[in-house]
């Protein structure tokens, strides 16, 4: 006797796999059309266009759509509008909600490039262009894999939410700090949130180091440069200070390490950076013989979670106060620029649990854990929306970022769609 047999069930995983697949070329066309649009930062150009195209995305993914700009912040102008967009699913009032969140400024493309960064050149299973790693493909992933659980027609107990923001790369503070601090994002209706940043198909980041920036001042007394006992080098007294970091306090930072799995390793442990010496007069043009009575050091102390914040500047305080009692009238000021401290998902987050499944199905390998050298939009998720559960994971390589020829594997970006999407579904839980 013959049966027709039923068609086999197809897994709703495997249908959400496979729309992500499907839609291969489109993700790569949509990632390619934000290349074009150079969204430089600084000045922060051309936000609204490339706000109003992934606005219009969104919209067809059947999410609600609002554009937020940043209203008074002083960085949005007539001239460089701070546009943000925000795409929200339905209102599901005690389920879950998750966020997903890209920014799409991009850092300037400075020299050495072979091919057009704003082309959107695709080539041998790569696409290239300032962003295609940092981040537009990672946007790009986030809404296509909502779209692709659209397209397989799950239905969500939860929501999933997704915004495309500003000014990451100058601290985010008309982008993800406006949307937290108008409550857009929050923790009053959002447990979980991904920024798809590049850290490769593989890999989550759970947090970050913290910064503490500030500009040291040697503020010595000017004289003629042919009688030069009759002042005092600001820049000479620097060099002091200079030689104390070299010998005390950095070999020191490097017997510290941290629990988190920074990458690379050598970020595992603090470090400190001079960024920038100013000191006498302008370097171009004419000189006129004088004694440098001001030299500036601008420091980038990056800090473990291990160090306290308040331990990390008195440590700075000690050391400039004992390199000014070396030398009577020798002496330093210390300016605060910026601080943004340490950011960590907590310990056994089912976030990372949903990610690490979803990898292990799409990549059929367990997810590695690591933390990131630099700070990303994680810190005003965690500090102003009270989201503790927040990690990045997305596509391209991290180490092509603000790179000349900077790319992104096609594969990559397709099996990160994938995750995305098996993840979200995790997360916010099948109807
Ligand atoms: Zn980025």
């Amino acid at each position: 006797m013959n049966h027709a047999s039923p068609p086999p069930r197809i897994r709703r995983e495997d249908r959400i796999l496979a729309e992500v697949e499907a839609a291969r070329d489109e993700i790569v066309a949509f990632t390619a059309d934000m290349i074009r649009i150079p969204t430089v930062n600084p000045p922060g150009a051309c936000y609204r266009d490339c706000a109003e195209l992934v606005g219009r995305r969104l919209q067809a993914t059947g999410l609600a759509i609002e554009y937020v700009e940043a209203d008074g912040r002083p960085e949005h102008t007539a001239e460089y509008p701070r546009v943000n967009v925000v795409g929200r699913g339905p209102a599901v009032p005690g389920r879950p909600r998750l966020h997903l969140n890209g920014h799409f400024d991009v850092v300037p493309p400075g020299e050495g490039w072979t091919v057009d960064p704003f082309a959107g050149l695709v080539r041998d299973g790569r696409i290239y262009g300032r962003g295609a790693s940092d981040m537009k493909s990672g946007i790009a992933a986030a809404v296509f894999a909502v779209e692709a659980l659209r397209r397989a027609g799950v239905e969500l107990a939860g929501a999933v939410d997704i915004s495309a923001t500003v000014d990451e790369e100058s601290g985010g503070f008309a982008g993800v700090a406006h949307l937290c601090e108008a409550g857009i994002i929050s923790s009053d209706h959002t447990q979980y949130a991904i920024i798809p940043e590049p850290f490769g198909p593989t890999r989550v980041c759970l947090g970050h180091r913290g910064v503490y920036w500030f500009d040291i001042i040697a503020h010595g007394r000017v004289a003629h440069g042919s009688m030069s006992h009759l002042g005092r080098s600001a820049i000479e007294d620097m060099g002091a200070l200079l030689e104390a970091f070299r010998t005390g306090l950095i070999p020191e930072l490097a017997t510290r390490i941290s629990a988190l799995p920074i990458v690379p390793e050598p970020s595992r442990r603090p470090s400190l950076n001079v960024n920038a010496i100013t000191g006498g007069q302008a370097g171009e043009g004419t000189q006129s013989p004088c004694v440098a009575d001001r030299c500036v050091a601008t420091v980038d102390r990056r800090f473990i979670p291990e160090e306290p914040f308040e331990k990390v500047r008195a440590e700075i305080a000690r050391l400039v106060k004992s390199v000014e009692d070396d030398d009577p009238g020798r002496r330093f000021t210390i300016e605060e620029r910026m601080v943004v401290h340490p950011t960590s998902t907590p310990c056994g987050s089912p976030l990372v649990a949903a990610l690490s499944h979803a990898v292990e199905a799409v990549r059929g390998r367990p997810a590695t854990l690591v933390a990131s050298p630099g700070t990303y939009d994680q810190k005003h998720f965690d500090r102003i929306a009270g989201i503790e559960h927040c990690v990045a994971y997305g596509p391209g390589p991290l180490e092509e970022a603000h790179q000349p020829d900077e790319s992104c594997s096609v594969d990559d970006l397709v099996a990160t769609t994938q995750v995305l999407a098996l993840a979200a579904l995790e997360l916010v839980g099948p109807a």
